[in-house]
């Protein structure tokens, strides 16, 4: 089902992005990809030429709608030309079934080679890099906030997913790129990086002279007394650049910014890296360490190498060593054989964190990951049960956080303006959404004081 339409100056693009930040970062690249082909961005998925899909292979709700909507679009294809390629993470099992709907198929890690799947070499404005897509410069979406991939892929083969099969294994991107990245980001006014990667804690890079010529430089531009001391107390044993060492280079830069980063794995949150993110100035107070369950048993189950001592463990440390440390999560219910008592242990981990938010997905097996050959055997009901019950706690646990923040001023990053009711809304840096009336400060810092609390949100005056 090719589509044999001559492309003309006026082409627009559609894209469809599912799933994580990795997803949406990823799709800044490609989105610069297909504007260096002379392609302009389109919101209106049927005036588009070519439609592109992100895919998420986390959950199945996510396949089901791509499923949807290519036989939407082949139904449109009868009307008007149009073209449709599929990229991002799909599994092979999708991907076959996949491949007699879309027009292209394109792994991410090839996105250099899509002007030449769509035919487009000759508009090619730019030669695109060919080492890693990751250096393809990225078309932000955002004005003042920016996802930084740092590393991509993933190691650790937890029975209940499936990116290591997608994604494949973990690299890292050089240090100097990422710097480079978010020191132009940072000049031209983006307020908030976010971090992201599979793992970020496992970030490892070794480095060699070029890094340090790279890095002095950096010194010299934005006269960082501090940065050559601590570049020689980084590297005095190793010569690596590790999750620790970006924070503290990123911290250095001269800038009036936050620094989020998502996701660590708690096997790899060492007390090193506890103490680096406490000294950091730029990180915002905000942890979010996926625990997945609340039950040891689970966990072993689940392939995640670690206990709920040692997982609590690092909450209590980060909270001793953080003041207002905001702590969300990632967890999931009714995964294959968990009983009763084992998801009492959860809701018992709830309590005793209590918790900001938290992402509670009810287990629905992936072709692919280890689990989808057990039994998935919590029946549907049970699972909605447990997670309706999960999220009560929550909604407690986060009503008497936020109501703690009342009296307060906290310092919000302001992310749009309701200019109907006069309204900002934006995320404080502990990433609760908080509306506040004054003029349009979108896109701005502003000191507000928190004058009232629900469980999903404040309200303050500035
Ligand atoms: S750490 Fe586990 S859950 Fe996270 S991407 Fe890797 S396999 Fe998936």
């Amino acid at each position: 089902m090719h589509s044999s339409r001559l492309y003309c100056l006026s082409m627009q693009y559609y894209l469809l992005t599912i799933g994580c930040q990795m997803n949406k970062a990823d799709s800044e690249r490609l989105a610069a990809v297909l504007e260096c082909m002379n392609f302009s961005r389109t919101d209106n998925e049927h005036s588009a030429d070519l439609i592109g899909v992100v895919a998420c292979a986390v959950r199945q709700k996510a396949m089901d709608r791509i499923y949807g909507k290519i036989s939407a679009w082949n139904a449109e294809k009868k009307r008007r030309p149009l073209t449709t390629f599929l990229t991002g993470c799909v599994l092979d099992y999708d991907r076959k079934r996949l491949a007699v709907e879309f027009d292209h198929f394109i792994e991410m890690k090839d996105l250099n080679r899509l002007p030449d799947i769509l035919g487009r070499t000759a508009e090619v404005k730019e030669a695109l890099p060919t080492d890693s897509y990751l250096s393809i410069n990225p078309h932000h979406t955002h004005q003042y906030k920016a996802y930084v991939p740092i590393m991509n892929g993933c190691n650790s083969f937890c029975t209940y997913c499936a990116v290591p099969y997608t994604r494949g294994r973990e690299t890292s991107r050089s240090p100097k790129d990422i710097i480079a990245e978010v020191i132009n980001l940072l000049e031209n006014g983006t307020k908030e990086i976010l971090l992201i990667g599979q793992i970020v804690n496992k970030y490892f890079v070794p480095v060699d002279a070029d890094f340090d010529k790279f890095l002095f430089g950096v010194v010299e531009t934005y006269n960082l007394p501090d940065l050559p001391e601590l570049h020689t107390s980084l590297f005095r044993e190793k010569r690596i650049v590790n999750f620790g060492t970006l924070i503290a280079i990123l911290d250095a830069l001269p800038f009036d910014y936050w620094i989020r980063y998502t996701s660590p794995h708690p096997k790899w949150f060492t007390d090193d890296l506890i103490a680096t993110v406490a000294r950091s100035k730029k990180l915002v107070p905000h942890l979010h360490i996926p625990v997945q369950s609340g039950d040891d048993g689970m966990l072993r189950k689940m392939l995640r190498p670690y206990t709920v001592e040692q997982y609590k463990d690092i909450v209590h440390k980060m909270r001793a060593a953080i003041p207002g440390l905001a702590v969300t999560t990632d967890v999931i219910v009714g995964f294959c054989g968990e009983t009763d008592d084992q998801y009492e242990n959860t809701k018992k981990l709830f309590r005793e964190i209590n918790y900001d938010m938290a992402y509670i997905n009810q287990y629905s097996p992936r072709p692919g990951a280890k689990a989808s050959n057990w039994e998935d055997d919590v029946p549907h009901d049970e699972k909605e049960r447990r997670e309706s019950e999960l999220n009560n706690v929550l909604r407690q646990t986060a009503f008497t956080n936020n109501q703690r923040q009342v009296g307060k001023i906290v310092r919000v990053l302001v992310d749009e303006y309701d200019d109907a009711k006069g309204e900002n809304t934006g995320k404080t840096n502990t990433f609760k959404t908080i509306k506040f009336e004054g003029p349009d400060l979108a896109g701005q810092f502003a000191e507000v004081t928190v004058a009232s609390a629900e469980a999903w949100g404040l309200r303050g005056n500035l």
